[in-house]
């Protein structure tokens, strides 16, 4: 059985002072809710500046909430100016890494191969790699639904070692930030399909107990709905990941 995983990507929003304060609120609005993280389980992205602040309220606290970066270099160290390996992640105590968000892709020209490479380098360092797949409005429209993220998941997984953990995000590049999400069936139709490609490349037993986000205008109204499918194990949210009762509303979804 696979727990459900609501994973918070706050892009380039909050510093390293408000990420304590919201991460100290999201816990305690939890905790007053009585909220069961065996249900769902929480994970925040901050930027990279915040991690350290994050962890050390999360120790010294000891709180129920994963934490992550939103991406990481190929490489492991070296000459590599404005780069972030995952050993310095690892260091820091993160579960997961954000790996091909469609900005990383569209905005710094990250390619599959670019990808495959950071699902590698996230492997080496014991970090989960949450690997992002989607299309455009435009590839919908040429080829339909699952065509490209299946390809671009084909090649990602090129990177990942045996025997090590993956998260699957699909995020349809057309609803993230959009106010236009996916239909829930859309969103399933997509998630089977990738399901299908880790089947293939890591067998039954790892596609088995992937978990597969749904992400792209992810809200406390729709996140029902997208739970209450067979494929889909959690979500990836943005904007609303940013607002404090919202996002603690999506992690309670079946409340
Ligand atoms: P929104 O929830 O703002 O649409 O963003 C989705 C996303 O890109 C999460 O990685």
């Amino acid at each position: 059985q696979r727990v459900p995983l609501i994973a918070g990507n706050w892009k380039m929003n909050l510093d390293h002072l408000q990420s304590i304060a919201f991460v100290q609120k999201l816990a305690w609005t939890l905790k007053d809710a009585r909220h069961d993280f065996a249900t769902a389980e929480v994970a925040v992205f901050p930027p990279f500046t915040d991690l350290r602040s994050v962890q050390t309220l999360v120790n010294a606290d000891d709180l129920p909430i994963a934490f992550g970066g939103q991406d990481l270099s190929a490489h492991d160290s070296g000459a590599y100016t404005g780069e972030i390996s995952g050993a310095f992640l690892k260091a820091l105590d993160t579960k997961y890494v954000i790996v091909g968000h469609s900005e990383r892709r569209q905005y710094h020209g990250e390619t599959d191969a670019d990808i495959a490479a950071k699902v590698a380098a996230a492997h080496r360092h014991g970090i989960v790699p949450i690997i992002c797949v989607g299309e455009t409005a435009e590839d919908l429209e040429q080829h339909g639904p699952s065509a490209v993220p299946v390809a671009q998941l084909r090649v990602a997984l090129e990177g990942a070692a045996t025997g090590s953990d993956i998260v699957v995000a699909y995020e349809p590049v057309w609803a993230i930030g959009s106010g236009l999400a996916a239909t829930s069936e859309q969103a399933q139709q997509v998630c089977a399909a990738l399901r299908g490609v880790v089947a293939e490349v890591l067998g039954d037993d790892v596609a088995e107990a992937t978990r597969i986000l749904y992400g792209g205008s992810v809200k406390a109204s729709n996140i029902a709905g997208f739970m209450r499918e067979a494929d889909v194990d959690g979500a990836l949210v943005g904007g609303a990941s940013l607002l404090l009762e919202e996002f603690a509303s999506i992690v309670r979804f079946q409340k």
